[in-house]
């Protein structure tokens, strides 16, 4: 399942360290982060609850990154 999230993210080398947290997170299978459209996609695993996994993959870019943000 692929989904799409708007983002917040003031250049592209934290949209980097944003996409690299996303990655890490469990039940992600894949992230790609489009500064220019300021938008994530993720690709979950088969199985794993979005949301659930959204709310781990927002804690992960905070951490990188405390002046992002995902709307989800
Ligand atoms: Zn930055």
């Amino acid at each position: 399942m692929k989904k799409s999230y708007k983002i917040e993210v003031d250049c592209a080398n934290c949209a980097n360290k944003m996409e690299q947290a996303a990655k890490k997170t469990e039940g992600v299978r894949d992230a790609v982060v489009n500064f220019m459209a300021l938008k994530m996609n993720v690709e979950f695993e088969e199985g794993a609850d979005p949301k659930a996994v959204m709310q781990q993959v927002l804690k992960a870019c905070k951490k990188v990154e405390d002046d992002c943000e995902i709307y989800l």
